[in-house]
């Protein structure tokens, strides 16, 4: 199935960024260039690439380097227009130690425009010289920047991370076999713990006028955001950092991502409608909760439903957020409205903690951090094996899977493979025998036995036995 449909990464920037060193390290020794244009020129090279274990393609636009120096620009952008409108992915990478050039804004103009899943990468991040280049990349309005080098292998993690992100993202779901129980950044046997230092990255999320940025300054507590009829002011960072408080006083650092911000930026550029849903999915990208906005007036339209979807997809924890409450609004009617769309068009989402709250008058405000709090860490859950498969054996004897023509299908064994969001594997005689409503009634049970509430839960069929028997 992967071969019928590789995954492609462009990887696009200006010259002498690092692309090709890069490139090269992915394919490692196996250099295998798939499409050389022999004969055409050597502009754009597509080769099988690897990380760890996931398998994808390559499109590298390094060979316009030798372009001759009048014909540069006109090929350049050929080529990466082009590789950009192939990729499933856009690996854009500057160099951090050269810092912010306009070329690289010239680029990030073409990426952003493509609506294109990206992954910014600052380059040559090594050492104290490649600082202050990595916060210039936030400018470029491509998220978060990871600071990489290609040379010595660092930011390989995240690369990982972003790349597995994207390719689960495209494709519905990961193949089992690329989950790699051998990681050992995970394992099911020891207990999440939270680390207060590092930050929860959070993104608001909602229709435009939905009050994200209102909320946002409400939460921080000053004028951090601008709000308002000024709008096309465009700042220089579309992140908050900030440290929360709970009531016992123990500090909590979170970062905000600002949707808000981003769409002002773009409004500059024109290019508003494509670029929402593109900036929606980059700031869901980012996050690890999402908080969708929804204005009590016009509660849940399609756009919403589309965002809630996304995140649903991405696999992020979320947390709905009923904003205006202060505003006469039948309060019945819009309750009503939100489960029957809850059931109707989310049912994936069912215990989704939904909050109600007034950005303005700070109203309920109280209840929304220790919300997220609270998805961040079951989103973070871990499940020993041996109570997971205590609970196999229960759930399976109650109702068995459906017989596969005419053959019991039995499951003998599952494991917690990841968390953020939880994903399972469990082990089959006939893999690909156990059908989807199986599934959907393993993650409900799940979910509400180990109070998964509101969180996506992935669970896949591998087929074979125990493999540590
Ligand atoms: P954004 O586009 O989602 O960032 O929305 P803004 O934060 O700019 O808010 C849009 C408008 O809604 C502004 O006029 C806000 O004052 C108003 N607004 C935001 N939150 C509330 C709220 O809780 N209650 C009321 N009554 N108005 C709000």
């Amino acid at each position: 199935m992967r071969e019928a449909h590789p995954f492609y990464i462009a990887i696009v920037g200006r010259p002498n960024v690092g692309k090709s060193t890069l490139f090269n390290r992915f394919a490692g020794r196996r250099l295998a260039i798939v499409d050389d244009q022999p004969g055409v020129t050597r502009d754009r090279r597509v080769g099988e690439g690897r990380l760890g274990d996931l398998h994808f393609r390559m499109i590298d636009t390094a060979g316009f380097e030798q372009a001759k120096p009048g014909s540069l620009e006109e090929r350049m952008w050929a080529q990466t227009e082009r590789a950009i409108d192939e990729a499933d992915l856009v690996l854009m990478i500057m160099d951090a130690r050269a810092g912010l050039l306009p070329e690289d804004e010239a680029f990030a103009r073409l990426v952003r425009k493509s609506g294109k899943r990206v992954i910014l990468a600052a380059n040559k991040a090594e050492g104290n010289a490649g600082a202050a280049g990595l916060s210039e990349a936030f400018r470029l309005g491509l998220g978060e920047p990871i600071a990489l080098s290609a040379e010595h292998g660092d930011g390989t993690d995240d690369l990982y991370r972003l790349f597995r992100d994207a390719i689960i993202a495209r494709d519905g779901s990961l193949d089992p076999d690329e989950i790699d129980e051998t990681e050992e950044a995970f394992d099911p046997e020891i207990p999440f713990e939270d680390d207060p230092t590092r930050p929860i990255r959070i993104a608001i999320l909602g229709r435009p006028n939905a009050g994200k940025s209102t909320l946002i300054n409400s939460i921080v507590g000053h004028e951090r955001v601008l709000t308002g009829p000024e709008a096309g002011i465009t700042r220089d960072s579309i992140s908050v950092d900030w440290m929360h408080y709970d009531p016992s006083g123990a500090g909590r650092r979170v970062v905000f991502w600002d949707t808000a911000g981003m769409r002002r930026r773009s409004r500059v550029t024109d290019e508003i409608e494509k670029l929402s849903v593109a900036d929606g999915l980059r700031a869901i990208q980012f996050a690890e909760v999402c908080v969708l906005l929804i204005d009590a007036q016009t509660p849940f339209d399609k756009q919403d439903i589309q965002l809630a979807d996304m995140v649903e997809r991405e696999g992020r924890a979320l947390v709905i957020g009923i904003n205006k409450w202060d505003l006469k609004v039948d309060r019945e009617e819009v309750r009503q409205r939100i489960s029957d769309v809850m059931q109707k068009s989310l049912p994936q989402l069912s215990g989704v903690p939904i909050v109600m709250l007034s950005a303005l008058t700070g109203k309920g405000l109280e209840k929304l951090m220790p919300t997220i709090v609270q998805q961040y860490k079951i989103w973070n859950t871990r499940i020993s094996t041996g109570k997971l498969n205590r609970w196999l054996g229960e759930v399976t004897e109650r109702h068995p899977p459906p017989a596969d023509k005419g053959r019991p299908v039995r499951l003998r064994y599952m494991t917690q493979a990841k968390s953020r969001p939880p994903t399972f594997v469990a082990f089959s005689s006939r893999g690909h025998a156990v059908p989807d409503s199986y599934l959907r009634y393993m993650a409900n049970n799940l979910r509400s036995s180990f109070d998964l509430t509101g969180v996506p839960v992935r669970i896949f069929i591998r087929k074979g036995k125990n493999p540590y028997d």
